[in-house]
């Protein structure tokens, strides 16, 4: 049976139906409980690249200095930080988080339906999962500040960057790296969006947490479009002054709850 299809024979609603069906050749690999955690890493460190090479950039050509944030180091971070960044991060995943995440896998029942969702659900559930894990990270980072013996159990090891740059996202201890994987999973799985609808989740909230620590305010960024969202300056200061902007993206949840920070105020 010919199950191929040509743009044109789609309804308007299934344009994602030839990368789905794709995507479902590789069934094996879309199920294995080692994709999530080794998905994440990959896609980390490939959304990093641009912005390596922005930093290896900076140290020859200084009109690259102007994209960066106000308030961080003008000169770029050094490519020996770059190097202990990343070998940290892949001690991380090999020796915990990729084993844990494949582990907590096995728990969850996981299904390749045959129809793609329509744009409009893929959109809608992308925004929900987003929503969603910003609001689960944004208590969690609240209670991880203000509990100490959890500050310095979980998130201390990310607070040695004052001066952040793309890497550092994953620069975490073991236990926050997991609880991160935790958090996007069981907001993709409590929203029960579509396979093809969480791989695009992952994808930008890798995306967004590389863009939040990447030193820069470049024009292209995407809180410069997206309303609500806070980007490199809102999250950079959270480094800067240990407190407020607790949340990963959007600004609500900081502004609700009087923990927003802009540079004016502090
Ligand atoms: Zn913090
Ligand atoms: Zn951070």
């Amino acid at each position: 049976m010919n199950n191929t299809c040509g743009l044109s024979d789609l309804p308007d609603g299934h344009l994602l139906q030839p990368v789905w069906d794709h995507l479902r050749r590789r069934q094996e690999l879309l199920l294995s409980p080692y994709l999530p955690a080794s998905f994440a890493l990959l896609a980390h460190l490939l959304f990093c690249a641009p912005f390596l090479a922005l930093d290896v950039l900076g140290h020859c050509w200084p009109a690259v200095h102007r994209f960066r944030i106000a308030g961080s180091s003008t000169i770029p971070v050094c490519l020996r930080r770059w190097f202990d960044c990343f070998v940290r991060i892949l001690l991380k995943y090999l020796t915990c988080v990729i084993p844990a995440t494949a582990l907590l896998q096995q728990f969850r029942t996981r299904r390749l339906p045959a129809v793609a969702p329509s744009c409009c659900q893929a959109l809608w559930e992308i925004i929900l999962c987003l929503l969603l894990f910003d609001t689960f990270f944004y208590f969690w980072h609240i209670i991880v500040h203000r509990v100490p013996w959890l500050y310095q159990w979980v998130h201390r090891t990310h607070h040695y960057n004052w001066d952040t740059f793309a890497l550092v996202a994953q620069d975490a201890s073991r236990t926050e790296l997991l609880s991160l994987q935790i958090l996007a999973l069981s907001s993709a799985a409590v929203v029960g969006c579509h396979p093809l609808s969480e791989i695009f989740f992952h994808l930008l909230n890798t995306w967004l947490a590389v863009e939040d620590h990447c030193g820069y305010d470049l024009p292209w960024a995407l809180h410069h479009f997206l309303p609500g969202v806070g980007g490199a300056p809102f999250h950079q200061l959270h480094h800067q002054k240990f407190r407020g902007n607790y949340a990963p993206y959007f600004k609500h949840w900081d502004q609700l709850c009087g923990t927003y920070l802009t540079e004016e105020v502090t």
